[in-house]
């Protein structure tokens, strides 16, 4: 794990104190007070919680999975061209605290909630992949791989991917670990999608993450490695002299990644439900990515058509001058 992580306290479900993983956890934790409760919801939607508060100190809850937990993916997540495109949450919030992040909005707590019977979520998986392939994210209300050292969830999704050949795993990251890559099993449909930010962007608003050339390094030691790699520039943010900061990234970018093999690129600028924004807007009042005035349409904030257009389109052209043959997806709103 990225930086030594204490959760003071971990509450644990009463049916799953006996988990495997639940013991596997506990062992990297000796010195947290163990609290047992009847269910996670006790804890995590407890009322008049701060997310944004409680992610300066995150406890640790960990559940029995819920009756369901795999969802059709969102309209604001690139799907990448897959049909039929899903996303599990085998666990909620992140060690990681990005100022912008959607799960401030989305949750009531910011503590950690690991659902440890990832068997029940493989049987849903299963079972929609019975019927069609899949294209699965698994870490996009988490960091899966800042957590590897604990809960080992890349690993186990890579061995279930390697054993359903209709399965195609998305584990999105923004951790810069390079030792990993000895150890995680190798699929070639399990790929590992780092989000390249600008660093003064990681260093104004992506809080614990990775340093823009760590994660450059990571991916670039992936690709080495043999394990598909793909960068998003998503979400782009926008700060005073983007044009500059951008560049700069991409420049960045191409010294130390070898960029002809990159499986594939995304770009898309920042954008949010209207929902989470208005929750998120009251946990980061003094937040000048959260508080700038975007643009509301059919339920979704983000920035003016004119700006979103110049910022993906001037990422995407010098992109294209520097990978002519790059396969780029761009995020498109979904029509009606
Ligand atoms: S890494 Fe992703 S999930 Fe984690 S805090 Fe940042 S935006 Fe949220």
């Amino acid at each position: 794990m990225e930086g030594q992580q204490k959760f003071r306290h971990i509450y644990i479900e009463k049916r799953v104190m006996d988990h495997p993983r639940t013991r596997e956890i506990l062992a990297h934790f000796p010195e947290s007070r163990v609290i047992l409760i009847d269910h996670y919801k006790a804890v995590f939607n407890r009322r008049g919680q701060s997310a944004a508060l409680q992610h300066q100190s995150q406890n640790l809850i960990l559940a029995a999975a819920k009756d369901t937990n795999v969802y059709p993916g969102a309209p604001v997540c690139q799907d990448f061209g897959n049909a039929h495109f899903y996303y599990t949450s085998c666990t909620m919030n992140c060690l990681y605290d990005c100022e912008y992040c959607y799960l401030k909005g989305m949750y009531p707590s910011g503590n950690l909630v690991i659902f440890v019977e990832l068997e029940k979520i493989f049987a849903e998986v299963e079972a929609l992949l019975s019927q069609f392939p899949v294209y699965l994210c698994i870490s996009y209300d988490t960091d899966l791989l800042a957590m590897e050292d604990i809960a080992h969830y890349c690993t186990a999704w890579s061995e279930f991917a390697a054993q359903h050949e209709n399965l195609t795993i998305e584990i999105r990251t923004k951790c810069g670990r390079t030792d990993l890559w000895d150890h995680l099993p190798r699929c070639e449909r399990v790929i590992f999608a780092y989000t390249i930010s600008p660093e003064p962007v990681i260093l104004a608003y992506e809080h614990g993450t990775a340093k823009l050339d760590n994660r450059l390094e990571a991916a670039a030691e992936g690709i080495a490695h043999g394990f598909p790699v793909r960068l998003c520039f998503d979400p782009m943010i926008y700060v005073p002299g983007w044009e500059e900061i951008y560049h700069d990234m991409l420049v960045q970018t191409v010294k130390i990644v070898p960029l002809s093999r990159v499986r594939d690129f995304s770009v898309g600028s920042f954008r949010i439900s209207e929902s989470y924004l208005k929750n998120l807007r009251r946990q980061e009042p003094d937040s000048a990515v959260v508080q700038y005035p975007f643009t509301l349409d059919r339920g979704y904030y983000h920035y003016s058509q004119s700006l979103t257009e110049r910022m993906e389109r001037t990422l995407v052209e010098e992109l294209g001058r520097m990978v002519p043959e790059a396969a780029v997806f761009r995020w498109e709103e979904p029509n009606e």
